[in-house]
């Protein structure tokens, strides 16, 4: 019996990329009639976006399968979709028979052919040609994702990446112009490029781009409000994304700047491609442009062979360089990596130990650095406005509370003056200027 039900439910677990392949999906959906729901249980097709990173987001896509398959031996009629990383290692599970669509992560701007195959196999028709070029980057009018590069030549020897999302491919520079172009048309105020090394931007060009001169480019545009990129990688990172980044006020003064590790042997063994020092030095090249600036990162521990000592100088890096915030993980091996052969793996108790008190000694860091914005007045980007109070976040990517004068109307995307009073916890409180 064909399908006539046309309610759409997406769980997107894992990174902004994957957030951006969801839309892709969500924009095929749309074209052929579906409508989102805000419960899996009521949807009539699910797509269930998978991560690889670590162990931890696999099992969280199983047991999200699982679910999905309970529903469909007791409710007629769900499709399930497993789509992204981690959908090849969850095709091995027992559900793989009850799962009705399976494709891998996306390197383009274009979901495969196959899944509007799919949908046509199950009596769903559109009017309009499923494969024309996809302009809208995502679902929130406010902030869209702009992939630049897709894949990752890197191979860091932890990260499946590079094996799921495959080899660099940049955008080319009109393309990218032009989706900004119809995003902004489309009311978003926030635009955030992505790549998981935005500083290899354009190397498989011929003549090669810099992300640089991509980024003036984008910064040079009408109407560009407030800009982002992720993520910066210390080993490409240079100077001249500095210039151009204070050219534009426009452009987010928030550097993810992802270390990795404190310690020479680990980061070597890592192939990151850099010694803490010269991440150091990296970071005091970002502050003397911007002393104000954010520095965030991500740090792995319980790497095999992290000694005490090793962990130890991850945790003086993080006093040295008193990042604003730190994304932590314990090490998770990875099917087809390096590091997952590599002798002396670390229990998980120890990682977790380690990574509590990494995360422990980040928060006082994160809760001092805050100091630094009181009694300073901020350019505050709104996020969300009630009444009476409005949150935002600063041009540091920090977020703020604030109160504001009853006369006036603040709307999401609106751009205003706050002068910070307090800082509570991890939120900075203000009221704005007027
Ligand atoms: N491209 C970015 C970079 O070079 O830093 C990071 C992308 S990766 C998807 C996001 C983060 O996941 C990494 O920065 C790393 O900290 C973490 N990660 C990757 N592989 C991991 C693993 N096997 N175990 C634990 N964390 C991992
Ligand atoms: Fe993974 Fe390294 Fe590529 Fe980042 S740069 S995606 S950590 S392989």
């Amino acid at each position: 019996m064909p399908f006539t039900k046309t309610k759409y439910f997406v769980l997107t677990i894992g990174c902004q990329m994957n957030t951006y392949d969801s839309s892709l999906y969500e924009k095929i959906l749309q074209q052929y009639g579906f409508t989102p729901v805000s419960r899996m249980q009521n949807a009539d097709l699910v797509i269930i976006n998978t991560c690889a990173v670590r162990d931890r987001s696999v099992q969280k896509a199983a047991s999200a399968i699982g679910r999905v398959c309970q529903w469909k031996r007791s409710k007629d009629q769900v499709l399930l979709c497993v789509v992204g990383c981690a959908s090849d290692l969850l095709s091995k599970l027992s559900h793989h028979n009850e799962i009705d669509y399976i494709h891998g992560a996306l390197n383009s701007t274009l979901v495969d052919p196959s899944f509007s195959d799919f949908l046509e196999s199950h009596n769903f028709h559109t009017t309009q040609p499923p494969q024309e070029k996809l302009p809208l980057a995502n679902q929130q009018p406010l902030s869209t994702y702009i992939p630049i590069i897709f894949g990752c030549d890197s191979f860091c020897t932890y990260c499946i990446v590079p094996y799921v999302r495959g080899r660099e491919k940049s955008r080319p520079v009109q393309d990218i112009v032009d989706d900004i172009q119809v995003s902004q048309q489309q009311g978003s105020k926030e635009i955030i490029l992505l790549g998981q090394n935005v500083n290899c931007y354009g190397k498989d060009f011929t003549p090669s781009i810099s992300f640089s001169s991509l980024l003036e480019t984008v910064a040079s545009m009408e109407n560009i409000q407030r800009l982002d990129f992720l993520t910066s990688h210390p080993r490409e990172f240079d100077k001249s994304v500095l210039d151009v980044v204070q050219n534009h006020a426009s452009i987010v003064k928030r550097f993810h700047f992802p270390v990795q590790h404190g310690d020479y042997e680990i980061l070597r063994r890592m192939r990151r491609g850099y010694t803490a020092e010269e991440y150091i030095e990296k970071i005091s090249w970002i502050r003397s442009y911007f002393p104000y600036a954010s520095i965030t990162t991500d740090i792995i521990v319980g790497f095999p062979g992290e000694t005490e000592e090793a962990f130890q100088n991850t945790l003086s890096l993080l006093k040295k360089v008193q990042f604003d915030t730190v994304f932590g993980a314990v090490y998770s091996p990875r099917p087809k990596t390096k590091a997952a052969t590599y002798d002396h793996q670390i229990p998980l108790s120890i990682g977790k130990k380690r990574l509590n008190l990494l995360l422990e000694t980040q928060k006082e860091i994160t809760k001092k650095n805050l100091q630094r914005f009181l009694h300073q007045t901020k350019r505050v980007f709104v996020l969300n406005a009630t009444a009476e109070k409005a949150i935002g976040k600063t041009w540091e990517d920090r977020l703020v509370q604030f109160t504001f004068p009853q006369e006036c109307s603040l709307y999401a995307g609106d751009i205003v003056q706050v002068h910070i009073d307090c800082v509570q916890d991890f939120t900075l409180k203000g009221c704005m200027v007027v």
